[in-house]
């Protein structure tokens, strides 16, 4: 049996969904594959956002934060509690449940966007025809002007630490465990790292972060990088840097984790041990010969500025191709080629995209660091705020952390933000926004921000770039 459509798309995570969406709301017929299994079996549509990243990860984070400022902060509010307990089935449910309700919300989002939502395995053939295997076994093949694929990502997994599920775990089982270990090992202080890292402390774990690399966060500027660790040590989450993992095994009930660093070779014990060494592209059983879609060296389907594949209306976005992995990098991209496709403009900029990690101070930027620029040579200029002069965050009980702005000497172009401190991820959309306009400094500095509001940081750090800072010392 043979299907017609104008595009299919493979994969339903945020780089797919959004880009069948698009092609339904611009008029094109449009067939949407997803082969997504969670744990009890069930098919859903959202990828690894939606059903084992973003969405789960920021539920127990929220509900990790609460229970840590009920024990912690609250008594500062006078609020007075009782003893405290933990319900970690009833927090777990609720996670389960947001994701339920959002993954059943694209199936939704589908209909109402005309996109016919297929769950089963699809296999791009040459002709640009996709064959697929539905959930109950029965083949068959979709013929397409188009075809968009959106594979995604999955977790690195090392043979040295062999990955078991229950006592050497990935990401996604990691935000299902249904008890607090007593000793959690991670490895990868990456965003992932930190992020599960911090759940797992708030809950009551003794957490140990094994990083290779001998800084904290090399990707972001240093000044919030060094910020970050002084909070993370605070909050009782151990991080060693420059320590290998080499090998890890689980021993009975619990995992022996062997690393170096500069002192030699160390042994670690704990109860259970999440692997996050990063992700690579998904490719599995996606191309038949002859497709002419080509991988890298890496794995990834090669693109170019456009997501074009070398094969004739052949596209694919998202974490399978080159770029950061991100939800909305992905969704971008997937917009873009459902509006090129249509004959309509479209184009990613690359440069403005934010980068957000959910930690406590959260932490997100956009553009380059004070690092890239200073290398860069172009002449620069910075100015700092910090939250403890913010009487928003005071009042938030959160006045940790600072907003700092790098901007260009010639022409006060902002050439990059980056805010560790309370909301940093609402924050940082200002900033994208200016960078999008090609706004100046001093076009932030003229704008009015409302007070007492957080937003009044990156003005005051806008304002200091140019020693005119009202709010803070400037320095
Ligand atoms: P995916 O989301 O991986 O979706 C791909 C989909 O394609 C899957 O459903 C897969 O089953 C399906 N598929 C693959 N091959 C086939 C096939 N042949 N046939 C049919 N279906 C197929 N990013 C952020 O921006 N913010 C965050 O806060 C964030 N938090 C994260 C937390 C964790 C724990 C993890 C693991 C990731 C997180 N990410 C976050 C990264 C984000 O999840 C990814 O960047 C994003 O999901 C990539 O989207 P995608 O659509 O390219 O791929
Ligand atoms: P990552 O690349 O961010 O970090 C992996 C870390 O593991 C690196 O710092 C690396 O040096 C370290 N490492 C590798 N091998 C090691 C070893 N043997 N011993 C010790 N350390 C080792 O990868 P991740 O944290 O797994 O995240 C994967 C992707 O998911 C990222 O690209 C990220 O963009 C995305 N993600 C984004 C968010 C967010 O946007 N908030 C959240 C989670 C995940």
């Amino acid at each position: 049996m043979s299907e017609t459509y104008d595009v299919v798309v493979i994969g339903a995570g945020p780089a797919g969904y959004p880009a069948a969406i698009r092609a339904g709301q611009n008029k094109l017929k449009v067939a949407c594959v997803d082969e997504w299994q969670n744990s009890d079996g069930t098919y859903a549509f959202g990828g690894t956002c939606l059903n084992a990243g973003c969405i789960p990860s920021k539920a127990l984070l929220e509900s990790s934060e609460l229970y840590q400022r009920a024990k912690e902060e609250f008594s500062v509010h006078g609020i007075k509690l009782g003893d405290i307990k933990l319900d970690l089935a009833a927090m777990q449910k609720r996670r389960a449940s947001i994701v339920k309700t959002m993954t059943v919300g694209i199936a939704a989002l589908f209909k109402a966007n005309g996109v016919v939502g297929i769950q089963g395995h699809g296999r791009l053939l040459p002709g640009n025809k996709v064959l697929v295997t539905g959930a109950d076994g029965v083949e068959k093949t979709l013929e397409a002007k188009h075809v968009i694929l959106a594979s995604g990502s999955t977790p690195i997994r090392l043979d040295a630490m062999p990955h078991d599920g229950k006592f050497i775990v990935d990401s996604w089982n990691a935000l299902e465990f249904d008890g607090v270990p007593a000793r959690l090992g991670v490895i990868g202080a990456g965003v992932i790292g930190l992020e599960l890292g911090i759940v797992w402390r708030r809950l009551g774990s003794e957490v140990t972060v094994l990083e290779a690399v001998p800084e904290l966060l090399p990707m972001a500027d240093q000044a919030i990088a060094k910020e970050a660790q002084r909070h993370f040590k605070k909050q009782g989450l151990e991080i060693k840097l420059g320590a290998k993992v080499v090998r890890a095994a689980a021993v009975g009930t619990a995992v022996e984790v062997i690393y170096t660093d500069a002192q030699g070779e160390h042994k670690l014990d704990v109860d259970k041990l999440v692997v996050a060494v990063g992700r690579r592209p998904y490719t599995q059983n996606l191309l038949a010969d002859g497709t002419g879609v080509l991988l890298d060296q890496h794995g990834f389907i090669q693109v170019d500025e456009h997501c074009r594949t070398p094969a004739a209306n052949v596209w694919a976005v998202g974490d399978v191709v080159r770029g950061p992995m991100l939800a909305h990098k992905g969704k971008e991209e997937g917009v873009m080629v459902a509006d090129l496709i249509a004959g309509r403009y479209g184009e990613v900029n690359y440069k403005t995209i934010p980068s957000v990690i959910y930690t406590q101070p959260e932490i997100a930027w956009v553009g380059q660091t004070e690092e890239q620029v200073k290398a860069s040579g172009r002449a620069y200029k910075t100015g700092f705020f910090p939250f403890a002069a913010s009487g928003r965050a005071r009042a938030m009980e959160a006045a940790q952390g600072l907003a700092k702005i790098v901007s260009a000497v010639d022409d006060d172009e902002i050439l990059g933000v980056h805010v560790i401190g309370p909301m940093a991820g609402e924050l940082i959309g200002e900033a994208v926004l200016a960078m999008e306009y090609s706004a100046s400094t001093e076009d932030i500095q003229r704008t009015i921000h409302a007070h007492p509001t957080l937003s009044e940081a990156i003005h005051e750090a806008a304002l200091a770039v140019d020693r005119k800072s009202i709010d803070a010392i400037n320095r």
